[in-house]
């Protein structure tokens, strides 16, 4: 007995030790011949290049996609420092995509308008589940037959309350869903008389459609955005349960080809990016059919031969997108990822790269090109900016 208590207690005493001695293990560092882990990994590159100073966008700039209700929840403190960042930044207007409906409109606008009537603009969303529960899709607003004509009067009404256009979020093809549990197509004719009201009102649909492609592929050792969706495994939708990348795509693209009176953004770059082709081929396609920047120089700078003759070639159907308010770090990048010839830069303030591992180039625009990208498109999609842009743009000069 006691030689059994004498042996189990050996036996604890190594087991802690073992324990100990692993817990103690160094880091993951690549130093002195360890493994490096991908998220200790911080590069420092060696080439000697310049950085061009810039100060603020070359001509005073339109965002058209920023988040003024989702990233500043209404603090009134914050959007004083950031309409100090506007200034310095030299943006004079940006569009806040969170208007929402009804008197949810009246409250954005009192928090964006009452004191900078002219630096900002709001645009409207759709209220899918209206009073219905989160997780039973059959007590949503969407899944009743009136919900497209109710909408279509909500529209109305938030131009009526200074809404400029319509902002549908990814949720829509990826997230919401029928009575039966099955998600909602984004080509769902159903939904047609939202785009028809959208075409009468001359309301711009911009249109949040996919995720980047990375996303829709299995996390493993081949995905090049592995890092990211490691740390967000919830940013996935790779699996049976969602559709393809290019499924939404298409079904985006259908509901354009129905209703070409009707203007849309396919924002972020018509969620593919990393296929300038595809998107120069509905441009070409599509009239009615626009995209804008938001969040996706990592993607276009990596590409900087393709990508610079796309902006130029398409020069009158790209706008300028952030999805800010970001830090004033994050909208520099903007400027010199557009007006210079900088190589090998970062797209991010951040010290790990968020949105991919690699960096950027320039794309050295040419000014009548970066007047178009920064302003002059928005003014003509969107001619209730004009008064605000002038008005902001003057102290600018
Ligand atoms: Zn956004």
């Amino acid at each position: 007995m006691r030689a059994r208590i004498i042996l189990m207690s050996i036996a604890v005493a190594l087991l802690l030790q073992a324990i100990a001695i692993f817990a103690q293990d160094p880091p993951l560092d690549g130093r002195d011949g360890r493994q490096l882990l991908l998220e200790n990994f911080r590069p420092q590159t060696t080439l000697q290049v310049q950085p061009t100073v810039l100060h603020g966008a070359k001509f005073p700039a339109i965002d058209v996609h920023s988040h003024f209700r989702i990233r500043l929840k209404h603090s009134p403190e914050q959007l004083d420092e950031f309409v100090k960042v506007m200034d310095r930044q030299r943006i004079a207007v940006c569009v806040s995509l969170d208007g929402q409906l009804g008197e949810n409109i009246d409250e954005h606008a009192k928090y964006l308008l009452t004191k900078y009537p002219s630096r900002f603009a709001m645009f409207a969303n759709l209220d899918w589940q209206g009073t219905g529960k989160a997780g039973e899709p059959a007590t949503w607003d969407c899944n009743r037959p009136d919900f497209p004509r109710r909408m279509a009067i909500s529209l109305k009404d938030a131009k009526e309350r200074g809404c400029l256009g319509l902002k549908i979020f990814k949720g829509f093809g990826l997230e919401y869903k029928n009575t039966d549990g099955s998600l909602l197509k984004i080509d769902d004719q159903r939904f047609d008389p939202i785009w028809q009201a959208c075409a009468e009102l001359k309301f711009p649909v911009l249109i949040h459609v996919a995720d980047p492609l990375a996303f829709f592929q299995p996390i493993d050792e081949k995905n090049e955005r592995w890092e990211e969706l490691h740390r967000r495994p919830e940013w996935s939708f790779y699996g049976p349960q969602f559709p393809k990348h290019e499924e939404l795509l298409a079904a985006f693209h259908r509901v354009v080809e129905r209703h070409p009176k009707t203007i849309f953004f396919g924002a972020h770059m018509d969620g593919q990016a990393e296929n300038l082709p595809a998107i120069a081929a509905v441009l070409e396609r599509y009239p009615n059919l626009n995209v804008e920047l938001a969040s996706r120089i990592a993607e276009l700078g990596r590409q900087p031969h393709s990508a610079r003759k796309f902006l130029i070639k398409y020069q009158d159907r790209v706008l300028l997108g952030t999805d800010g308010p970001w830090p004033e770090e994050r909208l520099k990048l903007y400027w010199r990822f557009l007006e210079t010839e900088d190589e090998y830069f970062p797209y991010s303030e951040k010290e790990f790269p968020p949105q991919g591992f690699w960096q950027i180039y320039g794309m050295h625009l040419p000014d009548e090109v970066l007047r178009k990208i920064y302003f002059e498109n928005a003014l003509r999609i969107l001619p209730g900016l004009r008064e605000k842009y002038e008005q902001a743009a003057r102290t600018m000069k």
